[in-house]
């Protein structure tokens, strides 16, 4: 038992790792890209499903912004900053699909660390260039995050790094 905590906690922090190191060596060339080339992902296990009315779309759900949950305020911030579309995706493999069908040039996913990792894996021979921001609470339901990070991630610009 002693053993397979271990185990997880060593993943974890081999993805942490990995997605840090990501994060870091993407960052300008993300800034660099305008926010109308701009996808946001974020995970369904953020909704408060006692009374989210997200509409469902083949692979992910948009937001009807019925203020029940953070991804409220997320959404409203990339609107307002112009950017393509925020996704609610029901899974990773949506991932793949979406990029196809509306081409981002970038895109900032929230999810935990696993799924992070899995997110640059799948998009590291693409020119898609990420922002990873780890949930500070994972799990099936009721995951949450950082806003003020999210936020902060969503407004970066070119001149942010001078
Ligand atoms: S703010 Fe959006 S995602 Fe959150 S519960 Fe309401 S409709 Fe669902």
């Amino acid at each position: 038992m002693k053993l397979c905590k271990f185990s997880k906690r060593s993943k974890e922090h081999a993805y942490k790792n990995f997605t840090d190191k990501r994060n870091k060596l993407q960052k300008l060339k993300f800034a660099s890209v305008s926010f109308s080339e701009r996808l946001v992902f974020v995970p369904h296990c953020m909704r408060n499903i006692a009374i989210c009315t997200a509409k469902e779309k083949d692979s992910y759900y948009t937001c009807s912004e019925c203020s029940g949950c953070k991804i409220n305020k997320i959404n409203k911030l990339a609107k307002k900053l112009n950017y393509q579309t925020l996704c609610i995706l029901k899974g990773g493999r949506a991932i793949e699909k979406i990029i196809k069908e509306q081409k981002p040039r970038a895109i900032i996913g929230i999810a935990c660390f696993f799924e992070g990792y899995q997110a640059f894996k799948i998009l590291e021979n693409t020119d898609v260039v990420v922002q990873f921001i780890p949930l500070k609470k994972d799990g099936c339901v009721d995951t949450d995050v950082d806003i003020e990070e999210a936020e902060k991630v969503l407004r970066y610009e070119n001149q942010d790094f001078k």
